[in-house]
């Protein structure tokens, strides 16, 4: 065989590039040989399998020649590097002979045998990342879905993970290594960990989730502290359809509230869920006897026991700091003690939505020993808690002004509705804007049943996004339902608010 005289070759990557100049030119391939730096950057990118800190040898030579060939029909890199494992020696010899005789050889079959996906050709980059991002974001509602509620998914220890979220981080994979990076997704809690952060954040490291024409880069996946799928990762599962519930945890929240309140009956049964809204919302951290309190004073004693049951866990040791419970000073929640000594001395607030998140304040400690103490679960915490905190600000400056203010009415159809159905008032804290459009293009809810519709953006994702609101409004429908919203920050709605009693008065 021909390549017989370099089956034991060992070299440097100095000695690599003059082999594969020569055989280039022994075989007379029409192609350029790689220079050394050519070929170190191959070896950075994977495509040369030679272990780190060995010499490369004859496998080195075949996948050199491969990759030059290769290139020259317009494959990617990342193709390459997918596709060169599945050829064994042999397959590679012929495939470069068959080249040298200007066979123009197919490359495909090898792959289609073994079951390999079809390399990606030209096919762009972008469409790979947000395919990524479609499958990761389904991946961890499903590997959220198969643990208990309540439970935390970065800490799931199991063996088999959900399909998408192995699809999701091959083609991650595939888009560290075509940025000439080294695969940082290939361990699955690497990647749960990195779904805490922003996709475009360092965090990530991959240009292409933060270039300016990626959607979704100012997206979450998992709430950074409270460990639960965003409702941005909800929108982004649900994006190539198909996927049930548009937000299938926010889905089975509603529902297994519903069905509490529906025993009630009537307009008893509006009233309890707005009740229990609120609780959530006030008072996530709560002793037993002013839960207890709570219900008798909103007649909702008959759900006492389903309350504690499906909506709270008791507060464990490991949150305590010094013994105690630390409530935030701005939303009421349990802070969470924190690595960071020096800055969180006294814990943070683990919900994102909230002044505490960053600026920590304790408005009080309790003594687990002198009451039973409750935190409402994570997922409550996520969907309902922190949004809560721009909902109440809203509802409260309305009431406070003395408008004819109703929060979550009819069971949700809004989160503020004001003067019956004249005004209605949503708020939203989904982290990335188009996420939201996305949401909003699909359904605007109950705000239908409103003549005026307002919704509300929380300021904090202003700050951090200044284009937040214009991004929104661009992905918006421009007509239909999405067209008649008023899209306006949280501060200005409450500003509108305040002025509207004068404003009814002249
Ligand atoms: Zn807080």
């Amino acid at each position: 065989m021909y390549f017989e005289d370099v089956r034991q070759w060992q070299g440097t990557a100095e000695a690599l590039a003059k082999e594969l100049k020569r055989q280039i030119e022994q075989l007379e391939l029409s192609i350029e040989p790689p220079a050394l730096r050519t070929v170190r950057s191959w070896r950075t990118k994977q495509l040369l399998s030679q272990p780190k800190g060995q010499e490369f040898g004859c496998r080195q030579i075949l996948e050199g020649l491969a990759t030059a060939l290769l290139l020259k029909k317009g494959w990617t890199l990342a193709a390459i590097t997918q596709v060169l494992p599945s050829f064994s020696d042999d397959t590679l010899e012929m495939q470069i002979l068959a080249e040298a005789q200007g066979l123009d050889p197919t490359w495909l079959p090898t792959i289609t045998a073994t079951a390999l996906p079809l390399p990606t050709g030209h096919r762009p980059a972008m469409d790979l990342a947000e395919d990524a991002v479609v499958l990761l974001a389904q991946g961890i509602i499903r590997q959220y879905e198969r643990v208990l509620p309540g439970q935390q998914i970065v800490r799931q220890e199991d063996s088999t993970l959900p399909p998408e979220l192995y699809q999701a981080m091959c083609k991650l994979g595939r888009l560290y290594i075509e940025e000439g990076q080294c695969d940082r997704a290939a361990c699955v809690h690497t990647v749960l960990n990195n779904a805490r952060y922003p996709l475009g954040s360092d965090r990530w490291g991959l240009k292409i989730l933060s270039q300016l024409n990626f959607r979704f880069s100012n997206a979450t996946i998992i709430d950074p502290d409270l460990r639960v799928p965003t409702s941005d990762c909800a929108e982004i599962a649900n994006l190539s359809g198909g996927f049930g519930e548009n937000n299938v945890i926010e889905h089975r929240l509603y529902t297994e509230l519903c069905d509490a309140t529906q025993r009630l009956g009537g307009r008893r049964q509006h009233k309890a869920y707005t009740a229990l809204r609120e609780l959530f919302g006030r008072y996530s951290l709560i002793g037993q006897r002013q839960l207890f309190d709570c219900l008798v004073d909103r007649d909702l004693t008959p759900l006492q026991g389903m309350i504690i049951e499906k909506f709270f866990d008791l507060v464990p040791d490991i949150w305590l700091i010094d013994g105690l419970a630390h409530r935030c000073a701005y939303c009421g929640t349990l802070m969470r003690p924190h690595p960071n000594n020096k800055l969180f001395a006294q814990g943070r607030c683990p919900i994102r939505q909230c002044i505490g998140h960053e600026l920590p304040k304790v408005f009080e400690k309790l003594d687990p020993n002198k009451d039973i103490l409750w935190i409402a679960k994570p997922q409550i915490l996520t969907y309902w808690t922190g949004p809560a905190i721009d909902e109440l600000a809203i509802f409260d400056t309305a009431r406070q002004n003395g408008l004819d203010a109703e929060l979550y009415p009819e069971s949700d159809l809004c989160d503020i509705g004001i003067n019956g159905k004249v005004i209605g008032i949503d708020a939203k804290s989904y982290t990335s804007p188009v996420t939201l459009a996305l949401r909003l293009n699909r359904s605007i809810g109950g705000l239908i049943y409103y003549r005026r519709r307002i919704l509300a953006v929380s300021d904090r994702l202003i700050e951090d996004n200044p284009s937040y609101i214009s991004t929104l409004k661009s992905t918006l429908d421009k007509k239909d339902d999405p067209a008649s919203l008023v899209i306006m920050s949280v501060s200005s709605v409450i500003e509108f608010l305040k002025k509207m009693p004068y404003a009814n008065q002249t």
